[in-house]
């Protein structure tokens, strides 16, 4: 075992701050990995305030993160995948059991035995796992991703959460050329979610509450973009898209989407707001519409989408802040006043 640098909170209604953690020594198969950036999700700043107690309750100190980019600084004596110097990532998974349904099938998100990456039980050292707001972290080389050498690192981190998270659906729901697609909220997740729908050849129309956001939107790669207040424009969009993502952290008005669908049209909800949504069930029965959801992706679906990326050039368009200025960047996130991810600059633990 050895000592890390990280930031925690240590309550619902704590600053994160500075602290000591301990970390594994590398087994035969484990990865160590020098933290470089690590991408500040909206999960985190729901976990660490322990806004989802009923299913994923926090346990304290909580160390978030789970967009890592780092380089390797060891490897355990069976990693044959990694060498020290490589530029490695690691998402929201660290384990799973390899031998389910789900791992068979490369869904190891859908394993009922994974661990992940933060405030999950840690079967190595018990209490909970730590993330990514870390100097460094020790990962099975299963859960270990490569990141294309062309990629600038700090845009890079947010493609192991947002970039699977988003990718994953438009996927799996067959985003392709001809098709008319919807985005909502233009965050994280959201400005990822237009990225790829663009890349895959898609008509594609961001619904935002941010009217400072529409000229982002368009240059992000939207054909449209939708005001979704504005009830004039919202109607003349009715019945007419084949997907819609929806990426909101918070409450909202799902109903307003669902009706945008066309028949057989799907919207999957990404976003994880604290509170249920009330759904008609006439929004769905007419049109034979359907409303999914789905969390992450698998590793090699990750590893796809990040050679997706190599291939299209696609990072994150992030604003790269010190581990210091992580709890003015929550507070700003709450407001939507993020563009579009906050990249954390891991040597500032340094000075800490
Ligand atoms: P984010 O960067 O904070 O973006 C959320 C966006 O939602 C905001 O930028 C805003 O976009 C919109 N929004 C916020 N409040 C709203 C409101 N009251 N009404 C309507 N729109 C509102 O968050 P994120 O990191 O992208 O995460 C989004 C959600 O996905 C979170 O709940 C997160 O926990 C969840 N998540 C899920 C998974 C998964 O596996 N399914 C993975 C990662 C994250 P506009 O300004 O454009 O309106
Ligand atoms: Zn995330």
């Amino acid at each position: 075992m050895y000592n890390a640098k990280a930031y925690s909170a240590t309550s619902a209604t704590a600053r994160l701050a500075s602290a000591i953690i301990v970390r594994r020594d590398p087994t035969e198969t484990d990865v160590q990995i020098e933290v470089l950036f690590c991408g500040v999700c909206h999960s985190d700043l729901h976990q660490t305030r322990n806004e989802w107690s009923g299913i994923m309750p926090t346990v304290y100190p909580c160390v978030p993160g789970h967009e890592i980019v780092g380089r390797v600084t060891k490897v355990g004596s069976a990693v044959a995948k990694y060498k020290l110097g490589d530029l490695v990532g690691v998402g929201c998974l660290v384990d799973s059991d390899g031998t389910c349904p789900a791992c068979k099938r490369d869904l190891e998100q859908f394993c009922p035995n994974s661990t992940l990456t933060y405030n999950f039980p840690d079967k190595h050292l018990g209490g909970v796992t730590y993330g990514g707001y870390s100097d460094s972290i020790v990962v099975d080389q299963r859960f270990v991703l490569r990141i294309p050498t062309n990629l600038n690192l700090a845009g890079a981190a947010p493609l192991l959460c947002a970039g699977i998270t988003t990718y994953s659906p438009l996927r799996h729901w067959d985003v392709t050329k001809g098709k008319k697609v919807g985005v909502v909220g233009l965050g994280g997740l959201g400005h990822m979610g237009v990225k790829f729908a663009h890349a895959l050849g898609a008509h594609t129309v961001v619904f935002t509450t941010s009217p400072s956001k529409i000229e982002d939107a368009l240059r992000l790669g939207a054909d449209e973009v939708v005001l979704s207040s504005d009830a004039n424009q919202m109607r003349q969009h009715a019945a007419s898209f084949d997907f819609i993502l929806d990426a909101v952290a918070a409450d909202h008005d799902i109903n307003a989407y669902i009706n945008l669908l066309t028949i057989d049209g799907n919207i999957t909800l990404v976003g994880a707001p604290e509170k249920p949504l009330p759904v008609p069930a006439f929004s769905l029965i007419m049109g034979r519409r359907s409303l999914s959801g789905s969390p992450i992706g698998g590793i090699a679906e990750t590893q796809e989408m990040l050679d997706f990326c190599g291939q299209h050039n696609i990072t994150a368009d992030v604003e790269i802040i010190p581990i210091q200025k992580i709890n003015e960047a929550y507070e700003r996130m709450v407001k939507s006043d993020v563009k579009y991810r906050f990249s954390i600059d891991m040597t500032s633990l340094k000075s800490e």
